[in-house]
């Protein structure tokens, strides 16, 4: 039990239109419409059940609410985890959530039986927003109720492990108090990423800038928002984004035998990271640099943000 027998699956609960350039990438392609999946995860650590999020409500809902969305098929949270992974809502022990943007925490009240553990600062933000986030939290001024409304959470003020090999750290920036959870299992550790990026391509550089990171562009705080994207460079073997469907989709499961790791905050000639160096300890995970060839292969393969548009 433990480690060696975690597994993560990912759980796609709908699709929404955004904004390449106002959302996905900041100085992307604006006015270029992305269709982006909406994962919530299933973890089964073999003594804990655990879902981190809770993904989208329906169709109509979050339509009328927030933004264009295409359920194509996906099922609710509750309905994909009995019909497609035999589990029932009552076994899930705990919900940790990233942050609480309206589109991580549909359907929440389905599990009865677990915890609800948040970001402190998610969660004060969730109950009093900031008006320019009503929508963005769901807020009882819109005249509905946001999905969290009568539920206790458990408040999480500083990095811990919240379950065994289950810990949640600091990544504030695309929202006040947001955190990612690092889940420890056999091959290594694989940060949900929440939003902290939107898509495994924020964590590879903008050539055009200069930039290491392509960071998203939908943030609250622009300087914390880029150290959390170095955060999660150096904390990841591999990262499930909530809004990737080529990082969630490789496997029913994650982790499988094959999967591409990721080289830790690796070294790009001619690109600079900002924050400071690796975490206490870890150290020796960061990758060698790349040589200059290296550099020039990897960086004439990169995908533009403008390709992506329209899928
Ligand atoms: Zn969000």
């Amino acid at each position: 039990m433990g480690v060696q027998e975690t597994r993560i699956y990912p759980i796609n609960t709908g699709w929404l239109e955004a904004d390449l350039g106002t959302y996905v990438f900041w100085k992307g392609p604006a006015g270029k419409k992305y269709w982006n999946p909406v994962y919530c995860h299933y973890v089964d650590t073999g003594t804990h059940k655990i879902l981190i999020d809770t993904g989208l409500c329906d169709e109509e809902r979050a339509t009328r609410y927030h933004h264009k969305c295409d359920k194509r098929g996906c099922l609710q949270v509750h309905e994909h985890l009995e019909q497609k992974l035999g589990v029932h809502p009552d076994e899930i022990d705990a919900i940790v959530f990233t942050h609480l943007h309206w589109d991580h925490v549909q359907n929440m009240k389905q599990f009865k039986n677990a915890r609800y553990i948040a970001p402190k600062a998610e969660i004060e933000m969730a109950f009093n927003p900031l008006p320019l986030y009503y929508r963005t939290y769901e807020s009882g001024y819109l005249g509905i109720e946001p999905a969290y409304a009568g539920c206790v959470f458990e408040a999480v003020a500083d990095e811990c492990e919240v379950l065994p090999g289950i810990t949640m750290f600091h990544t504030p920036g695309h929202s006040v108090g947001h955190m990612a959870v690092s889940v420890a299992t056999a091959m290594g550790d694989i940060v949900v990423a929440g939003d902290a990026i939107f898509v495994e391509r924020n964590l590879e550089p903008n050539p055009e800038e200069g930039w290491r990171h392509w960071v998203p562009a939908r943030f609250v705080n622009s300087y914390e928002g880029w150290k959390s994207v170095e955060e999660i460079d150096k904390r990841a073997d591999y990262v499930l984004p909530c809004h990737d469907e080529a990082a969630n989709a490789r496997a029913p499961y994650f982790p499988y035998e094959g999967m591409p790791l990721r080289k830790r905050r690796q070294h790009i000639p001619g690109f600079k990271f900002y924050f400071g160096d690796m975490p206490a300890g870890s150290v020796a995970k960061a990758a060698p640099a790349m040589t200059t060839a290296e550099a020039e292969r990897y960086l004439a393969g990169l995908k533009h943000p403008k390709d992506m548009a329209g899928t």
